[in-house]
């Protein structure tokens, strides 16, 4: 997968949802060709900020998009580990 098909995929998974990608575009990229590194690597598309551990179900947690919104960070931050996902900030 490239850059572009990865964001629109997230784009979508965004739709209708409470949260967004972190509208700033280079921090996002950023994020977003750390899992593509990691996909390229290990052929998965693992989080790019966490350390994988070795043990496949506590990695399968680790796959992104993770399961974001039940972590400490979401509840304090309102964004994901690596800031890939935020709430979604009120139109104007
Ligand atoms: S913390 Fe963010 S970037 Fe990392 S796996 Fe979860 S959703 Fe993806």
């Amino acid at each position: 997968m490239d850059m572009l098909g990865l964001r629109t995929m997230f784009e979508k998974f965004c739709e209708n949802n409470d949260f967004q990608l972190n509208p700033d575009k280079e921090h996002t990229a950023a994020v977003l060709k750390g899992v593509l590194k990691n996909e390229e690597k290990t052929g998965l598309k693992f989080c790019p900020c966490q350390v994988q551990t070795g043990d496949f179900s506590k990695d399968m947690g680790l796959l992104c998009p993770c399961n974001f919104k039940a972590q400490k960070t979401w509840q304090k931050k309102g964004e994901c580990w690596c800031g890939l996902f935020v709430k979604r900030q009120h139109q104007k």
